[in-house]
């Protein structure tokens, strides 16, 4: 129950009151001067008389009749502690309600938001390199699962695309040695089957021997395919003199060039150099430039040049050969392509050499391009990033 009392503080005298008969609790100075004053004060005090208990009282100044007087009103605080105590109890039963809405919530919401892993988990547990078209359902929302399940469905068509490569490049490689064994097997069994002068035993021999070397060759490309497919980068970088490297390859087929009665010209600026790697660079030009010779016909002309600008090194291979077809341009560096003319020609290539340079000048960070039309000779532009000076 609160109490109400109002007092005089000029004089002390109480004037009223509430209940009746009135709560024994003292009245303060302070308090009646500050009331006076036009203040008002809030304060703890303890009932005397029975049993005590602690009051919180508030006295507020009031106006009446011209005086001042001082009105109290208070309340025991034994009131406030069971109140205090309730909302203790109610507290309690909303923390643990809110904990028990919040784990159930929680569960509910983790269920289903981890449903559509356990399905991605499910897919990518059947994924097999036999498997490898099966493909995760596309999600409606670009939500994190959602940007997940294409980063996995584009990391599948990558691998799928990478083991269909691997496989037609293996059955390729075994087609392009198991002909050219079968030849070489059927010339020793044809020799072997009878005794024979000593001049054609000779001939086999170095038609087997022929054999042998273009079955080498064509085994070295195969290994330097796989190292060089499964660098990311080309050997000891460093500064290169491609100047050198150019009139080397050039100089390398001088002599096929004049057995082909083919004018062969080397036209290299000095000090071009790059970064990469010197042996690599020798066979993607060698490659280049043993096509033109190979493909151009005697009384025609092959032209190696290069030169700098705008940072780069332009270096390109021109003939004036039989030119690629339109059809087979865009395949000319795909591996073991090899356009009409070359069957035509029999040139003893396997359709690797250009797949090979492609790889070398795009390990180095440049671009190889090829510009031809039948009858119309070719051109093969690579663009390189100039390096310093060594
Ligand atoms: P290959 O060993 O058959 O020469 P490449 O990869 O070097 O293989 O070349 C692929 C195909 O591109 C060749 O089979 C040939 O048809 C064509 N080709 C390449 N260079 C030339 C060229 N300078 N002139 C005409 N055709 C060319």
């Amino acid at each position: 129950m609160p109490f109400y009392r109002m007092a005089d503080p000029a004089t002390g005298k109480v004037l009223m009151a509430m209940p009746e008969p009135p709560i024994d609790i003292p009245w303060n100075d302070e308090a009646l001067r500050e009331a006076a004053a036009g203040e008002k004060t809030v304060e703890t005090l303890l009932s005397r008389g029975g049993a005590p208990r602690i009051y919180r009282v508030r006295t507020v100044p009031l106006e009446a009749g011209g005086r001042v007087l001082a009105l109290q009103c208070g309340f025991a605080l034994g009131e406030l502690y069971v109140r205090l105590g309730r909302l203790r109890t109610y507290l309690g039963f909303a923390i643990v309600a809110a904990v028990l809405v919040a784990v159930t919530g929680g569960y509910v919401f983790a269920t289903r938001s981890l449903r559509p892993m356990a399905e991605i988990l499910q897919t990518l547990r059947k994924v097999r390199s036999s498997e490898l078209a099966l493909r995760l359902p596309e999600r409606p929302v670009q939500d994190e699962i959602g940007a997940l399940t294409t980063a996995i469905n584009t990391m599948l068509d990558e691998l799928e695309l990478a083991f269909d490569g691997i496989r037609s490049f293996t059955a390729n490689a075994a087609h392009e040695l198991r002909t050219p064994l079968a030849t070489l097997r059927c010339e020793l069994e044809v020799a072997i089957g009878r005794d024979r002068p000593a001049g054609e035993y000779r001939e086999t021999l170095a038609s087997a021997l022929e054999g042998t070397r273009t079955l080498s060759a064509t085994i070295e490309n195969l290994l330097f395919l796989a190292k060089a497919d499964s660098s990311a980068a080309v050997p000891d970088e460093a500064r290169v003199d491609l100047s050198g490297i150019l009139e080397h390859v050039g100089g390398l087929f001088e002599a096929l060039a004049e057995a082909g009665d083919v004018d062969l010209s080397v036209d290299v600026a000095p000090g071009l150099t790059v970064s990469g790697n010197t042996e690599w660079l020798k066979m993607a030009f060698a490659n280049l430039l043993n096509n033109a010779v190979k493909y151009t016909p005697a009384g025609g002309r092959v032209l190696l040049s290069a030169c700098k600008g705008g940072g780069r090194v332009r270096v390109s291979v021109e003939d004036t050969g039989p030119g690629i077809p339109p059809e087979d341009l865009e395949r000319v560096f795909d591996r073991f392509y090899r356009a009409d003319n070359s069957r035509q020609h029999r040139t003893g290539g396997v359709g690797l050499g250009l797949s090979i340079t492609k790889r070398i000048i795009d390990l180095h960070g440049g671009r190889i391009t090829v510009r031809s039309a039948s009858g119309k000779g070719s051109t093969f532009g690579v663009l390189l990033p100039h390096g310093e000076t060594p």
